[in-house]
This record gives C-alpha cells, structure tokens and sequence, in this order.
C-alpha cells in the first residue's frame, strides 16, 4: 500500500517546528519514522501533514546537566546504546536500547519517537518509567515538564498533545542502586514477549517494571526476599495482578522478573 498523499515541510529550528504543528491541524511530527511510516503505509494514519524533526539542532544532544543525564530527543537508539554517558550513568538504558529491533531500526528510530509512539512492548518507555524520568515537552506555548510516570495513558495513548514536539528527556543520576533488565522474545529484534526492569537500592527495597505484558509499563515496589523459592512466590502473586493479555505472559512476567532481579546482583540469570 501507499500512504494518503500529505503536505511535507522541514523546519530548521524547534520554534519553527512548534509553529508548523500549530499551523496545519491533523500534521505529526515524524523523526526515524520507524513506526510512522508502516502507519502510513497501511493507511491506518493519514496525516495532512508531516514536520519533518531531523534537522532541527540540538534535538540530538546527551549531556550531564547537574545532577541530570539529559537526552534529546531525537537521538537514536544505537546512539543511545552506544553513548558513553548513557553507559556510565544508566548502563541499563543503554543495554535495553540495545534490544530495540534489529540493526537498521536503531539506527534510525529515536528515543522521541518510542516515548510518543508508547508501544506497550517496547523497551525505552518501561526505562523511563523505571528510572523516574522527565520528559521535556515543548508547543508554541512553551515547555512544559512531565514526569514518565504520568506520561503513558495505555496502549499507543500518552499526555503528548497533537501540538507538542518531545525536545528531550531527563534521568537522574545513579545514587548506588543497581539495575538489570531482562526480556523474552520469539526471535532476537522481535518485539518482546515480556521485559521487566529490576532495581534493588542498598537498603534492600527496590522495584520492577514490566513491559510488553499488558497495555503499558507497570511499575510495582517491592522489598525483594532473599530466599529464591520466597521469591519465585513473590513474582508469580505480583504477576497475577497484572493486566496480561493472558497467562502465559504473566508466566513470562515471573521469568524475566528473576532473572533481571539476577542481573541487578551481577549474576547472569538464565
Ligand atoms: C521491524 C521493526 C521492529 C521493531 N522492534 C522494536 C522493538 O523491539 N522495540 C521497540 O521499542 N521498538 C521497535 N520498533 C519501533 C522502533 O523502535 C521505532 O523507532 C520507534 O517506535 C519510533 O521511533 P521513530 O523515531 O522511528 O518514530 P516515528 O516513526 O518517526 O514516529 C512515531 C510516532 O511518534 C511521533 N513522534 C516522533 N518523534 C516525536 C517527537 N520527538 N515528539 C513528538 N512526537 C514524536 C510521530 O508523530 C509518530 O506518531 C520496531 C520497528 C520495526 C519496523
């Protein structure tokens, strides 16, 4: 198939996107267009519009701003996973950019793109929502802050107005607590099954984050038992409240649950 024919402009600066946006009614941003264009394709969007981000400066920035890791929004995935302040300060974000998709889908897909586009299996916003980031989001009105915690409504919905361009994204420092991150998928570059983030904090409390098994990132604290048999019971009670699309991803859920709770401690899980 053949996307509906739509109107392309290509600003130079976020300001002009921002006003382009607010200008046409029914355009969309497009980045890496990863997601976008099979949408087109299949005509299941039929934008009037398209404004094009990738020239816009700055949008593809990593930095340390004070005690925050900064990211554009329009760096890519394998930039993401190559980084070496992501590597340094969220290891775990660079690793979990590194499941995202196959080669060619990293290299152009963003992280804006993930973030707006909120595939409940996919890999950065189940990050996000993990490591409590901010998303900057900015509209010819100007900035405003939310947190990734409120930011995803459920599946393929977020609080992104139709106006808004997702300039960046920002983490806080890692304060001593360690992460793992595990998924399952049919086949390495699919999308995953099911995925959970594990962080353990030294004073023994800590939290998972899953995704891909029900309609978005699920976050859920927990003081993790030590005991594995403990444990496995703990995984499977919390993976039954979750809204799975059916058993086998709440099996999935307790699996990868463990085995990036391993992975948190340095030991490789399975
Ligand atoms: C075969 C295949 C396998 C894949 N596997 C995975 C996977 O395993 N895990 C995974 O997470 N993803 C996967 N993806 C999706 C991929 O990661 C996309 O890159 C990502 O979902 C969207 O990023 P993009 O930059 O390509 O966005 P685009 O396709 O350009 O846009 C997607 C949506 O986001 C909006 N948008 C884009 N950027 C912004 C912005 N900065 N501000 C506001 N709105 C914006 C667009 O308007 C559109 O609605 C896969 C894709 C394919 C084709």
């Amino acid at each position: 198939m053949k996307p509906v024919a739509f109107a392309y402009y290509r600003p130079q600066s976020l300001a002009e996107a921002v006003r382009m946006l607010r200008e046409h009614p029914g355009s969309k941003p497009i980045a890496g267009g990863q997601s976008l264009i099979p949408l087109l394709n299949f005509r299941m969007a039929r934008p009037e519009a398209l404004v094009d981000l990738n020239r816009i400066p700055g949008l593809d920035e990593v930095e340390v701003r004070g005690q925050r890791l900064r990211i554009g929004g329009l760096v890519r995935h394998q930039q993401l996973h190559e980084h070496p302040l992501v590597r340094q300060h969220w290891p775990v974000l660079a690793q979990a950019a590194g499941e995202v998709g196959h080669w060619a889908i990293r290299n152009r897909g963003t992280l804006g793109g993930s973030l707006a586009h909120a595939d409940p299996a996919a890999e950065l916003p189940a990050v996000m929502v993990a490591a409590d980031a901010v998303f900057e989001l900015v509209s010819a009105d100007g900035v405003r802050q939310v947190p990734a915690r409120e930011f995803f409504y459920g599946y393929l919905m977020t609080a992104l107005q139709p106006d808004e361009v997702l300039a960046a994204v920002e983490l806080p420092l890692a304060s001593g607590t360690s992460w793992g991150f595990a998924e399952v998928a049919r086949r390495p570059g699919d999308f995953a099954l099911a995925g959970a983030i594990c962080e353990c904090r030294p004073d023994g409390t800590g939290a998972v984050t899953w995704f891909a098994v029900g309609g978005g990132p699920e976050r859920h604290e927990l003081v993790v038992a030590a005991d594995a048999n403990e444990r496995a019971a703990q995984w499977q009670d919390l993976a039954a409240t979750l809204d799975a699309q059916d058993d086998y991803r709440r099996h999935l859920a307790a699996v990868v649950a463990e085995t990036a709770y391993l992975r948190s401690l340095g030991r490789d899980g399975q």
